[in-house]
């Protein structure tokens, strides 16, 4: 990496990772003048405990099936391998000793995934690791995240960035429910993952 460089950390489950998401990553590297988009499928999500989400591993495999052709694109196995719950603060904290402080970190996620981002733990440390990038539906304003959390933005207002995406009405949910009630989810997700998401009969 040389002295400039900004990476870009795409968190998130990708279940499965859909255009939504790279319409996103491939924004904030425009708008951002990003190197490199890391994508970093969590391994254990830990506001998903309760939930059902599909093995770490057919997630990650997505993942790199629908990257593959970018050349600016990565995907990450940090999570994944990971024991236990995977942290955000954790991995940021992992991949800041590994780009070094020259590097500028740029964490990428959805608007509403950080909706209560102050009850994350250690919340207090993330902007000074990392700017964040949220992506949000156009239209989007701070106004609609809670109180707590426009304070949290507000102590370190210049690293926290929204970036409205109108591919944002995609979801991995609606997906999950196209396939399971056999409906078409053709140009929602590349095609090499629709095959695989057929051919492992996931979602059904
Ligand atoms: P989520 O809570 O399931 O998602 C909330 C919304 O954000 C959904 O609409 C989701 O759409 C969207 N979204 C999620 N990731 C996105 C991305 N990279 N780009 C654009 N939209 C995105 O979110 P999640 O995927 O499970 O988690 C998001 C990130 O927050 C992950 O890196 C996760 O590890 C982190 N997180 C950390 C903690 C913690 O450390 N305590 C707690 C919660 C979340 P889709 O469903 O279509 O993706």
């Amino acid at each position: 990496m040389n002295k400039s460089s900004r990476v870009g950390i795409m968190g998130g489950t990708f279940d499965p990772v859909h255009y939504g998401h790279l319409v996103t990553a491939e924004g904030a590297r425009f708008e951002y003048g990003l190197d490199q988009v890391l994508f970093l499928p969590s391994g254990k999500p830990p506001h998903k405990t309760n939930k059902q989400v599909s093995e770490a591993e057919h997630r990650y495999m997505m993942t790199v099936l629908a990257t593959l052709t970018n050349p600016h694109f990565e995907v990450s196995r940090l999570d994944i391998d990971r024991e236990g719950v995977s942290y955000t603060i954790d991995s940021l904290r992992i991949l800041r000793e590994k780009f070094g402080a020259q590097t500028e970190l740029f964490f990428i996620t959805g608007a509403d995934a950080i909706f209560e981002i102050t009850d994350w733990k250690d919340s207090e440390e993330y902007l000074t690791i990392a700017h964040f990038i949220a992506a949000a539906r156009p239209g989007f304003c701070l106004e609609e995240l809670p109180q707590t959390t426009q304070n949290w933005v507000g102590e370190h207002g210049d690293r926290f960035h929204v970036l409205r995406v109108p591919a944002m009405a995609i979801s991995s949910t609606e997906i999950r429910e196209r396939v399971r009630k056999g409906t078409s989810i053709r140009y929602l997700v590349p095609e090499q993952v629709e095959h695989y998401i057929r051919r492992h009969g996931l979602y059904l």
